[in-house]
């Protein structure tokens, strides 16, 4: 899946906050286009750190972050983000919400935005709530429409923070579906994103990547990668596989030993 030039690439970043904290040293990491890869690692190990530095939202103290091979140094507006709490605005309906990066973008007419924000909402099976308000949803709704939000700009990139950490698990596992299903849409020969999502779920990053990376701690940096080697499309029996087995139990040993060295260290 790597090709030449990879969509993002760390090189060697350091990034110390201005408290002196060092969070990441040395971490390097390389994302091609279309690959879906998951960060998992102890609290505080730099992966938000990590997805903000992607996104251009912040600069490495030391090294590289390259983005199609440039120097990433402002918001590159190739990446869309979700976050954990879905940040809807209560006073508009699900489709103004979900139209506010074409509005900011600009370039496009009332209409069309508001074609293109039902169109994202239809992807995320939320076509009947476009009129409704954000608190006539549910919380794993209100992610499906954060998910739409950060889509209808069609970004080459999506970063997810720890998206479905609050969601119930039959909700958490709706919602690796449709995630998924938006990544790789059926019969669709490329992926539609590059995905980067950090979870605490080793299960979670198993289920839906094609590559998890495990950070260590003090100073956050990489310290193993498994892979999953299991086609898409994936779904509910790929949890009962011997691959899913296998590779969530290497995951676990290395997850084991990241903390107890930060534990340590
Ligand atoms: P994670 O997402 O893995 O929990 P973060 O990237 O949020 O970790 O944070 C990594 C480390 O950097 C933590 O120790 C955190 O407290 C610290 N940190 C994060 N943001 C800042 C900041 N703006 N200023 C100072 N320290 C920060
Ligand atoms: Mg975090």
């Amino acid at each position: 899946m790597k090709t030449s030039t990879p969509l993002i690439e760390l090189k060697a970043v350091d990034r110390r906050y201005e408290t002196g904290l060092l969070a990441l040293q040395g971490l390097n990491l390389q994302v091609g286009a279309g690959e879906f890869i998951s960060l998992i690692g102890p609290s505080g190990c730099g992966k938000s750190t990590v997805l903000r530095l992607v996104a251009g939202l912040d600069r490495p103290t030391a090294g590289q972050v390259l983005c199609e091979g440039e120097v990433v140094k402002a918001p590159t507006g190739l990446a869309g983000f979700v976050f954990q709490e879905p940040t809807l605005m209560p006073w508009a309906n699900v489709s103004t919400n979900v139209e506010l990066p074409l509005r900011l973008r600009g370039g496009m007419s009332a209409a069309q935005r508001d074609q293109t924000a039902r169109a994202a909402l239809a992807q995320v099976g939320l076509a009947e709530f476009a009129d409704a308000a954000p608190k006539e949803l549910s919380g794993g709704m209100k992610m499906r429409a954060a998910m739409a939000r950060a889509l209808v700009t069609q970004p080459s990139l999506l970063l997810l923070d720890e998206p479905f950490a609050a969601l119930d698990e039959i909700t958490r596992f709706a919602l690796n579906e449709v995630l998924l299903q938006l990544w790789r849409p059926e019969g669709a020969k490329a992926p539609a994103f590059t995905a980067v999502f950090v979870t605490h779920s080793l299960y979670e990053a198993v289920y839906l990547s094609q590559r998890v990376l495990v950070m260590g701690s003090r100073p956050g940096r990489i310290v193993d990668e498994v892979v999953v080697d299991a086609p898409y499309p994936r779904d509910a029996s790929f949890r009962s596989s011997a691959v899913f087995a296998a590779a969530c139990g290497r995951l676990s040993q290395a997850l084991a030993e990241a903390s107890a060295e930060s534990v340590l260290g």
